[in-house]
């Protein structure tokens, strides 16, 4: 399989969450850039995958539905310059960080009146 031909991807520029990592090494799964779902890693590449249905491909019976196509982020290089222990360092750091977000306040503010609709207000 050829790569993409788009730029390397470092696996440290990547937000934490979006890596995986194995602690034995071996095999790394990325989320796709480009259909957002969880793929493994063959030869510092995403593997190949096929992508969403086009629109509109639900209209079509399931057996005469075409396949999807290939997904562009297929083949894109990833290089895994950090080690498992570092990786991890930065989730448990993110994970951390969200833990100690709050929400925002919400107050509740009185709806206002709906008026009547035409034909309503024409009967009184
Ligand atoms: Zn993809």
């Amino acid at each position: 399989m050829r790569h993409n031909g788009r730029p390397v991807i470092l696996a440290s520029s990547l937000p934490p969450n979006l890596l995986s990592l194995s602690a034995r090494g071996g095999c790394a799964l990325v989320e796709c850039p480009d259909c957002g779902k969880w793929r493994s890693m063959k030869r510092g590449m995403i593997t190949a995958h096929r992508g969403p249905h086009v629109p509109g491909a639900e209209a079509w019976p399931a057996e005469f539905r075409p396949s999807p196509p290939r997904c562009p982020g297929s083949g894109q290089r990833v290089r895994v310059d950090e080690s498992y222990a570092e990786w991890r360092a930065r989730l448990d750091a993110a994970v951390r960080e969200a833990g100690q977000r709050r929400g925002t306040r919400v107050i509740p503010r009185p709806k206002p009146p709906v008026p009547r609709a035409v034909t309503q207000m024409a009967a009184r």
